[in-house]
């Protein structure tokens, strides 16, 4: 078996050389997925994984705009349609600097198998682009957002491709995304999510991303018949999903003692309360703050510059932030600190190593395919809302992203339990994501 993956991994490797974060991602896929092909003959001979690592298309584009000073900017805009068997593409927009081909093809295959452990009929697609919206104005991102789209919309459609946020993409850009979209192809449609509430957006898919990994880690606790009450929990990150993810935690009773950005993290030993956490809100949201300004509104708390959380000691963490945030010492100083559930609200956001040092202490651990998948679920459940023309309300929301939450679990356990009980949240859900795929490509022919 170790050299069926080898051999596969070599071929990968060969035809996307300048990919890591591609190739880390595919690599854990495969190193549970090549052995369950081995053991299910309609999967064997049919190259079903090879095909599954080829995006169907990849789209590269000039972003030209103007600056506040008239200068001429120009960025490099991407979507990937990575895969649409079981439904249109979908998956958010990245702006940031660190974006390249390689980073969204790992997202855009993780979204893959994300989508499909939903439960709802979407593909799979990431786009985004290396435009760093920090310090921007306003009518900067404007400007930015049209000429993304000026491009994008010839390749989009609420069939056919439907994006929506990611890192540096929030409601502000959904927006002026939506407003060039609806004027290049005068039509009102669901062809964003992540829409503003008045014009198509559902209830709770702000909060959706955040509280479905609190949910997730609640469903992972309830198998050792134990829940988050009472549970000190780290968060890294302090944006849409590490916001949620720190509000759902302390309304189920949890003591959330960090949260950081790309310059630090702050800890706050009384815990981030739901008065502290608005204070960040309108930092982060409204101010474009940066998080260590935390520590001169609440003065007991400290602030640790360029380090991230993870030597904080707490029974749960939740990386919010971004990939490969927690590498292999840091999981193991989570570990000898006593965290015992690692549930993943960012995309990537531990190592290949430091994921091998959670199994191996067998603590409860779940890759961010399974547990940031409300995000995505409820942008289905939004064109869902926009397709039927009615809104539900949060409750009738929260209701099906709690079950599709459930399910997700549920198919993790199906058909990641070992046979000493330990369930292998990676393995179940990437084999449950796979099934679903290929069982739709083998259907649909070469
Ligand atoms: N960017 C989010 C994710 O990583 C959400 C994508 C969406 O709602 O389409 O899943």
């Amino acid at each position: 078996m170790e050299s069926k993956i080898k051999e596969f991994m070599n071929l990968v490797k060969e035809r996307n050389q300048f990919e890591p974060e591609f190739l880390q991602a595919v690599e854990e896929v495969v190193e549970t997925v090549i052995p369950y092909i081995a053991n299910h003959e309609i999967y064997n001979g049919k190259n079903i994984l090879l095909r599954m690592v080829e995006p169907e298309r990849v789209l590269m584009f000039r972003v030209p705009w103007v600056d506040d000073s008239g200068e001429i900017i120009v960025n490099r805009g991407f979507r990937i349609e990575m895969n649409s068997a079981i439904g249109p593409y979908k998956g958010g927009l990245r702006f940031h600097p660190t974006v390249n081909l390689s980073i969204l093809k790992f997202l855009a295959f993780e979204q893959v198998f994300k989508n499909a452990l939903t439960t709802l009929p979407m593909g799979g697609g990431k786009g985004g682009s290396d435009f760093d919206p920090k310090g921007k104005s306003d009518g900067e991102i404007m400007r930015f957002c049209q000429s993304f789209m000026s491009e994008l919309f010839r390749h989009i459609g609420p069939n056919t491709d439907v994006p929506a946020g990611d890192i540096g993409v929030g409601g502000r850009e959904i927006g002026f995304l939506f407003g060039m979209y609806k004027k290049l192809r005068n039509e009102f449609t669901g062809v964003l999510t992540g829409k503003g509430m008045s014009w198509g957006g559902s209830l709770i898919r702000p909060e959706a991303t955040g509280y479905g990994t609190v949910y997730f880690a609640q469903s992972m606790l309830e198998t050792k018949e134990d829940t988050i009450k009472g549970k000190t929990v780290t968060i890294s990150g302090s944006g849409n999903v590490a916001q949620y993810a720190c509000e759902k935690a302390t309304q189920l009773g949890a003591k959330v003692v960090t949260l950081s950005d790309s310059s630090g993290y702050i800890y706050d030993e009384d815990g981030i309360d739901a008065d502290k956490l608005a204070f960040v809100m309108d930092l982060k949201n409204n101010k474009r703050g940066r998080i260590s300004a935390y520590i001169n509104k609440y003065p007991n708390a400290k602030f640790f510059k360029g380090e991230r959380p993870w030597s904080v000691k707490c029974e749960v963490a939740l990386p919010c932030a971004t990939q490969n945030e927690v590498n292999e010492s840091e999981a193991k100083t989570l570990l000898k600190n006593g965290c015992y559930v690692v549930s993943e609200g960012a995309n990537m956001p531990s190592t290949p190593e430091a994921i091998t040092a959670y199994q191996e202490a067998k603590i409860l651990y779940a890759p961010g395919k399974a547990s940031n998948a409300g995000g995505v679920a409820t942008s289905g459940l939004e064109m869902s809302q926009n397709s039927l023309r009615i809104n539900w309300t949060r409750e009738e929301v929260d209701v099906r992203l709690q079950k599709i939450m459930a399910d997700i679990h549920d198919s993790c356990i199906k058909f990641g339990k070992q046979d000493d009980g330990y369930i292998d949240y990676v393995k179940g859900a990437n084999i449950s994501g796979f099934v679903k795929v290929a069982d739709a490509m083998l259907a649909q022919g070469i």
